[in-house]
């Protein structure tokens, strides 16, 4: 036998996988796995083990909040927004989940030989647009091409940094019984813009992505002076997965009234149609906030004050200290337990 087929050591499984799956990306329950037993193990930082949208470091005297995102979406273009639109929402939302003010980003280019620079130019002026309207500035970035049929056009990583305020503390692990759960717009939108185009479907309106910067909305509630325990934007996975994650990390239950959820006629119609569940469809443009109860009046009525915000409504609460589970009561029929899924329903949405 030659020497080079033997391998002194074993491999090593992940759970029931020897190999990556999709759904390692899709936001479900085979991503936490990824990151509780590789990922958290391995590099160790206390701040990471937060497991927030952007992790909450200190220099010098300052506390920043620092992200990083890759993006993948297929098609690169799509009703709503672009691949370039959503790499620069994408991180500014993940910094403004910790209640800071997004300031500087960098791009990382992967592109594919061949890539038209047409296609390029109009990504590129796409992040250009979306920094200045959420006022932050690309200030470093990165490029490598790789050969042509070893990548797919451009896959784009943005990080980014932004102060966060004093006096703000915004996390998983302050969630607390009681706290009431707003939901900032109607759900479902992105997944489905996208499914649209890649599928060729047609529906009786167009649906498209809600794809926006959070950064000013969450000014907004700050500015409430309301305590906010915890903010999550709702992407991979939806609203479902958020609230799944975040009832795991605090160590809470929640309650949801499904009835409440906004979800438009035409994405309703396009889920039922494609077997999908709204509530576990990507979004791009929507937070939930953890708020005490005292002040959960004062901070829906911000929200519905802003722009990206206007139909926000309180859909649930915590109910008690537990394991995680999250509970949808129906307006009709028995309440059911809104679990993680494996993975992403539709696999490469951002
Ligand atoms: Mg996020």
């Amino acid at each position: 036998m030659k020497a080079e087929g033997l391998s002194l050591s074993c491999p090593t499984p992940l759970g029931r996988h020897m190999t990556v799956q999709m759904a390692h990306g899709g936001g479900g329950r085979l991503m936490r796995e990824l990151i509780e037993r590789l990922f958290l193990p391995t590099f160790g930082s206390p701040a990471a083990a937060e497991r927030h949208d952007s992790a909450a470091v200190t220099l010098g005297d300052q506390r920043i909040a620092f992200t990083t995102d890759s993006y993948v979406v297929r098609p690169l273009f799509f009703p709503g927004g672009d691949i370039g639109k959503l790499a620069v929402y994408g991180t500014v939302n993940d910094l403004a989940m910790s209640g800071a003010k997004p300031a500087y980003l960098s791009a990382g280019f992967i592109l594919e030989e061949g890539l038209p620079f047409e296609t390029l130019t109009k990504i590129v002026r796409s992040m250009a647009d979306a920094a200045s309207d959420c006022g932050v500035e690309l200030v470093t970035g990165d490029t490598k091409v790789v050969d042509k049929g070893k990548g797919d056009e451009v896959f784009i990583n943005t990080a980014g940094i932004g102060l966060i305020p004093p006096g703000v503390h915004i996390r998983p692990s302050r969630v607390r019984p009681g706290d009431v759960i707003i939901l900032s717009g109607d759900v479902g939108r992105h997944g489905v813009a996208i499914l649209s185009v890649r599928e060729g479907l047609e529906f009786d309106t167009a649906i498209e992505s809600d794809c926006a910067s959070l950064s000013s909305l969450v000014q907004t509630i700050l500015a409430t002076g309301a305590d906010v325990h915890c903010l999550r934007d709702l992407t991979r996975g939806g609203l479902a997965s958020a609230l799944n994650e975040i009832a795991a990390d605090a160590g809470v239950d929640l309650e949801i009234d499904e009835a409440a959820i906004p979800v438009q006629p035409s994405v309703a119609g396009a889920c039922e149609i494609l077997g999908l569940d709204p509530l576990y469809v990507a979004n791009e443009g929507r937070l939930v906030a953890f708020v005490p109860r005292e002040y959960a009046d004062r901070v829906l009525a911000a929200m519905r004050g802003n722009a990206v915000a206007c139909d926000a409504a309180v859909i649930g609460r915590v109910t008690a200290t537990g394991s995680g589970r999250v509970v949808a009561r129906g307006p009709f029929g028995p309440a059911r337990l809104l679990d993680l899924l494996s993975g992403e329903q539709l696999p490469r949405i951002c």
